[in-house]
């Protein structure tokens, strides 16, 4: 291509920070407003269940090969690539602008689906940031810290809205939940409400991890003679996400 004299305002001016090597490579997204954002579209709280799936329908995994994990709760989803991505030369504001902005897109396709008699009444938008971590623990903390995140949020909502529900206001909740520990919070539940916490869905409770499991298969061979393959088989579980294993990367394969 012929350079223009112009062309010095992308030489000089325009700087790509590539996000250092050997590091796993976490985007987190996160809906902006998403508070008046389910008030407008008439969640139901604390939780959604529908809003919630088709958050997990939005998780990529299928577009973007080396997103190793994924794991989502309430408006946020992180995505881990793998620490060796070459994934656009490893540029931050590539990979950030990519991820989501399709997210972004997939939300809104999949909407109708999910929500048929819901109009979508202003267009849902993220924000996302990227971190990076150097190693197997620090990436294993990070997860552990949205879960437990998951955890506090979902106690305290799920106290919040029954407490709401059951006549309170809003503020009047907010007060009696004030500096209470999580003991006193399954009591509450348990003494107000006969409920037990641990019956809550668990998709609510431990948020939504996406991943590849292997399957392997017995198919014939071109001479009829059995042989295994392994394929991989996208994944989501409400589990505990400590003792996922990241150690052996899952191949990178595009299941699209
Ligand atoms: P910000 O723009 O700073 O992120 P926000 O309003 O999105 O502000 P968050 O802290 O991200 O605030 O909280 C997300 C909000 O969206 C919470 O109020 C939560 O109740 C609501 N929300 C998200 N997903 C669901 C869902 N599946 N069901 C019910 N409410 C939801
Ligand atoms: P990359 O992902 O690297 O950006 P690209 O295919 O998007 O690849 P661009 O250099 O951004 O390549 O060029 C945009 C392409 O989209 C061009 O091929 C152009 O013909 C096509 N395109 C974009 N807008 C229009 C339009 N309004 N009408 C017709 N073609 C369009
Ligand atoms: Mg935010
Ligand atoms: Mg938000
Ligand atoms: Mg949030
Ligand atoms: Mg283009």
């Amino acid at each position: 291509m012929v350079n223009s004299e112009y062309e010095y305002v992308k030489r000089e001016f325009e700087f790509d920070r590539r996000l250092p090597p050997s590091n796993w490579i976490v985007v987190r997204i996160d809906g902006c407003h998403f508070h008046r954002f389910s008030k407008m579209h008439a969640f139901e709280k604390p939780n959604d269940e529908n809003a919630l799936r088709l958050m997990e329908t939005c998780a990529m995994l299928k577009k973007f090969p080396d997103i190793v994990f994924a794991y989502g709760a309430s408006d946020e989803y992180s995505f881990v690539f793998r620490e060796e991505t070459e994934f656009y030369n490893r540029r931050e504001s590539k990979i950030l602008s990519l991820c989501v902005s399709y997210f972004t897109s997939v939300y809104v396709m999949k909407w109708k689906k999910i929500f048929p008699n819901k109009e979508l009444k202003e267009p849902p938008y993220f924000d996302a940031r990227a971190v990076c971590y150097p190693n197997l623990k620090t990436i294993r903390d990070y997860l552990a810290w949205r879960q437990v995140d998951c955890h506090i949020n979902n106690q305290y909502n799920t106290c919040f809205w029954m407490l709401v529900k059951s006549g309170k206001s809003e503020q009047e909740a907010q007060l009696s939940l004030k500096g209470t520990s999580s003991k006193d919070k399954n009591e509450l539940l348990a003494q107000q409400f006969q409920m037990n916490y641990d019956d809550e869905l668990a998709m609510f409770r431990k948020g939504s991890s996406v991943y590849r499991e292997k399957e392997e298969k017995v198919v014939k061979n071109d001479y009829g003679d059995p042989m295994k393959r392994t394929r991989p088989i996208l994944t989501v579980a409400h589990v505990d996400i400590i003792g996922f294993s990241f150690d052996k990367p899952n191949d990178a394969v595009d299941l699209s």
